[in-house]
């Protein structure tokens, strides 16, 4: 029986901060992947520390009371509870240009090149203001961790804007301090006018992480360093960004790499090589990497990727959007490559929702394509809710996150499942999150800290906020002339 009882109650407490949420069913101890119906979780302070099924919990308060009351107690009967959503790939600014190109369909290359003079007219306020609607709107569809890729930086922008931004939005953030140093004149995409000089990036790239980088467990920010592509960056750039991430602890390196095979036409015409072999060319192999897409890997490519534990980003609502292809997911799991799940930036996919982006994952994932017939075993719900989750933890390097288990981090998600969306679908709750419609978060916990609550986010003035980015849109896209 799933009942439902919204209320919060919030109990007297003694001196130890506890949360206890009880839970439908839970998704994931990691190793397991177990599933527990009618369980309840125990948080303290940033971390989990206990979880069972509720009867046994409650004994176990109840034979130390006076250690183990609850502070507050979230009644979540009625909802899956999940390990927060793991985004780790987007671009937070792009919440800015959403569907402009998208809705007639452009490819990757005309696409970008219809929207750089667009990005060129940002400012802070517009990047300050994307990231808080984009993280809104991601916190409210699940995830509770986030990686963020920003590789232009126009009239006095820097990444402390989104890192500020996103600080009062209790996010777990991975900002990516991206980079673009080849313009067209030097046989790249991007005008010349949004690329930087390589020393000045470098130099930039080096105060972020010294200024912001946080390597210790349960570190709510961490920075890594992401030429944007290998069509808008040297190898020189590569190079250099790759050895002084590694000059310190858990700086990932990430990039866009094997999303389309314009890219790949590219690479082999100015380098002489395909995609992945030319990152290899330039030192970007390894644990600390994560490539997003990977549309278009090759039998080696699959084997290199595994064999380096090297993790790719997988967008498959971008993927589609722009026509680029579609992943093999499938292959790439079985081949032991490490995968995770991305929203890509706002204006390739033109929404933000997470627990969407694991559905369209696992729906395209089952359609065929030439070389692979259609199957509808290729991946299951649990398995995309598993790479949502599980998946993206590791892409990111983090055995802190991604799965309920005590002594990680207290970050989870709770989903109604007695609501319109999920009538009749009590027979399998877990599968039903992403066979049903998406829905959106009915509470959310980040680092022990409650986000969203009721189906709202704490604290946060949506309508004002979405005033402010739609002013900030306008702005851009009349100062550009492209309305
Ligand atoms: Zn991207």
């Amino acid at each position: 029986t799933w009942s439902h009882d919204a209320a919060i109650k919030v109990e007297a407490g003694v001196d130890v901060e506890l949360m206890l949420a009880e839970g439908a069913a839970l998704l994931e101890r990691a190793a397991a992947r177990e599933e527990l119906p009618r369980a309840s979780v125990v948080l303290e302070g940033d971390t989990i520390v206990k979880l069972g099924r509720a009867t046994d919990i409650d004994a176990w308060i109840a034979a130390d009371p006076a250690q183990r009351q609850p502070h507050q107690r979230v009644d979540a009967r009625g909802c899956v509870v999940l390990p927060g959503l793991v985004n780790c790939h987007h671009h937070l600014y792009q919440t800015l240009t959403r569907a402009i190109g998208t809705g007639q369909g452009r490819t990757l290359f005309d696409w970008l090149k219809m929207l750089y003079p667009v990005w060129a007219e940002m400012d802070p306020e517009a990047i300050h203001v994307s990231t808080q609607i984009g993280l809104a709107e991601l916190l409210l569809s699940g995830a509770t961790t986030v990686a963020d890729h920003l590789y232009l930086f126009p009239n006095g922008t820097r990444l402390d804007d989104e890192i500020a931004a996103a600080q009062t939005m209790g996010v777990r953030f991975h900002p990516t301090r991206g980079s673009m140093s080849v313009g067209e004149s030097l046989g790249g995409l991007p005008p010349d006018r949004v690329v930087e000089r390589e020393a000045a990036i470098l130099a930039d790239s080096q105060r972020v992480i010294e200024t912001f980088h946080d390597p210790a467990p349960r570190s709510m920010l961490r920075i890594g360093l992401a030429p944007c592509s290998p069509f808008s960056v040297s190898g020189n750039l590569m190079r250099e960004s790759a050895r002084l991430a590694r000059t310190y602890q858990r700086v990932g390196l990430h990039t866009h790499l094997a999303e389309t095979l314009d890219e790949e036409r590219f690479c082999l015409e100015k380098f002489g090589m395909r995609p992945l072999d030319y990152a290899e060319s330039v030192e970007w192999l390894g644990g600390d990497v994560w490539f997003a897409h990977m549309v278009h890997p090759s039998d080696a490519d699959m084997g290199k990727l595994a064999h380096h534990c090297s993790g790719v980003c997988h967008c498959a609502s971008s993927n589609m959007i722009l026509a680029s292809g579609i992943a093999p997911v499938r292959q790439m799991l079985d081949r032991g490559v490490r995968v995770g799940l991305g929203v890509d930036g706002s204006a390739s996919n033109d929404g933000n929702q997470m627990l969407g982006e694991a559905r369209q994952t696992m729906l395209l994932q089952r359609v065929g394509w030439p070389g692979f017939e259609s199957r509808a075993d290729r991946l299951s719900a649990r398995e995309a809710l598993e790479l949502a989750t599980l998946g993206g933890a590791k892409v990111l390097q983090r055995d802190d996150i991604g799965s309920l288990e005590p002594g990680k981090a207290a970050d989870l998600v709770a989903f109604r499942i007695d609501d319109l969306g999920h009538a009749g679908a009590l027979g399998d709750p877990v599968a039903a999150l992403l066979t049903c419609a998406p829905t959106q978060v009915w509470l959310s916990v980040i680092n022990g800290r409650i986000v969203v609550e009721n189906g709202a986010l704490k604290g946060v003035d949506l309508p004002t906020l979405i005033q402010r980015h739609n002013t900030a849109s306008m702005s851009m896209l009349k100062k550009s002339g492209l309305i």
